[in-house]
């Protein structure tokens, strides 16, 4: 039982996988020190201090654990371009869908299950699914915006704090 989540509290729900990096994804962190391997793709490591072979590997391991991480590595794979409707649109325009919606129990973080939307897309999208998911969904959907969309932003370093448009 929740104490600290009413009703339309969007905020406490789990973006970030704050207990995964300071938990299983910190001893990996230490074992790929100690053994001087790139904690991703365990190609040993030449840059003191650092358990990341490249940017690539670093936002990609970051990308497991924090949402703001994982939302800007899906916009540039998908060259900031709405895989709907095909515009290129600057940063702002565009949202990070997930294709199986969280509410379905789509993966939270995984790049396969992300997509770049424009927002008129997304919308649309989430109209889709609200139609398909029928009432119970609407009531749903007031209680947390962006339940089915995952659109947040976030502040890197702070992995609890979660702040949505
Ligand atoms: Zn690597
Ligand atoms: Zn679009």
């Amino acid at each position: 039982m929740s104490q600290s989540s009413p009703i339309g509290a969007p905020r406490a729900r789990p973006l970030n996988d704050r207990e995964g990096w300071f938990g299983s994804g910190r001893e990996l962190r230490r074992k790929a020190r100690q053994e001087h391997r790139c904690v991703v793709c365990a190609r040993p490591l030449v840059r003191v201090g650092s358990v990341y072979c490249s940017r690539g590997c670093q936002e990609s391991f970051h990308a497991r654990y924090f949402w703001d991480a994982a939302r800007a590595r899906v916009l540039r794979r998908d060259g900031f371009r709405c895989r709907r409707c095909g515009r290129r649109l600057p940063r702002r325009h565009l949202e990070v869908d997930h294709i199986v919606e969280r509410v379905r129990g789509g993966a939270l973080r995984d790049p396969s299950n992300l997509q770049t939307l424009c927002r008129r897309c997304h919308a649309g999208k989430t109209r889709e699914l609200l139609h398909a998911l029928g009432e119970r969904a609407h009531r749903r959907s007031e209680e947390y915006p962006g339940l089915d969309s995952g659109i947040g932003e976030i502040v890197f370093g702070e992995p609890s704090t979660a702040t949505w448009d």
